[in-house]
């Protein structure tokens, strides 16, 4: 029996399948995550060109082959190309990290929905942010990336010895939870309690909200290393595009 349906996605990864055929990663609004292919998507005149390309948002027609257990892509409306994203190389590393980050924590379908608003918002507002605000996009997808999987570091208590943090708050290497000054030991990033607050406060609020607040540049970018060793802690891997993007990221 063949089996038909469509769903909301945006494209997480594209590769090449033999000469002309792209394989999709999509994350999806109904399907978590799932991998797709078009036919001929490589091909100069295909008209799945373009919208097949990472970050783009569309409305997918999907074929599901249950023999070779295989989605194939039959129809490709366009929601939204982000064409900012794919022109700016800042823009472009930031949401290649979320995607990547997503690939690597997220297998199946779980809040699926939750996630999918999440990353489809924030390409919204990457895509028209302003020069030098793309970080705070990225620091709000991160935080509530982390806590829809599970992960809110409790932000005022040592986790070793449960007593109140009142100041900074320090991360070892491969914890997700806060250290207070007395407990740590070897190497760990930390965070100032103005960062602290900055997280507090904005967490609570709607994204649109939370990009309206700002932090100090010197706390912004300890709260860019904190939130980088943690994304790479939650998936137990180091992350290429932090890697690749040092410098842009
Ligand atoms: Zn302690």
């Amino acid at each position: 029996m063949f089996r038909t349906s469509s769903t909301q996605a945006v494209v997480l990864h594209r590769y090449r399948v033999g000469e002309i055929h792209k394989g999709l990663s999509l994350l999806t609004l109904d399907m978590g995550m799932i991998r797709a292919l078009a036919h001929g998507a490589y091909k100069m005149r295909s008209r799945f060109r373009t919208l097949t390309e990472p970050f783009s948002n569309i409305k997918v027609y999907l074929y599901h082959d249950p023999v070779k257990d295989q989605y194939k892509i039959t129809d490709i409306e366009s929601l939204s190309l982000f064409t900012c994203i794919q022109g700016n190389m800042v823009k472009f590393f930031t949401a290649s990290l979320w995607a990547e980050v997503i690939m690597k924590s997220y297998g199946g379908g779980e809040s699926s929905a939750e996630l999918f608003n999440l990353f489809r918002n924030a390409l919204k507002y990457l895509d028209s942010a302003a020069p030098g605000s793309e970080h705070f996009i990225s620091q709000q997808f991160l935080w509530r990336f982390m806590a829809l999987s599970g992960f809110s570091p409790e932000l005022s208590v040592c986790s070793n010895c449960h007593a109140e943090i009142a100041n900074t708050l320090f991360f070892p290497d491969g914890e997700m939870e806060p250290f207070c000054n007395k407990c740590i030991k070897g190497k760990c990033s930390s965070l100032s309690s103005g960062a602290r607050r900055y997280l507090q406060t904005t967490l609570q609020l709607p994204l649109s909200a939370a990009l309206k607040v700002r932090l100090m540049a010197e706390s912004a970018i300890a709260l860019k290393q904190v939130t980088f060793q943690l994304v790479q802690t939650m998936v137990e891997s180091p992350l290429n595009t932090i890697k690749s993007g040092m410098g842009i990221l």
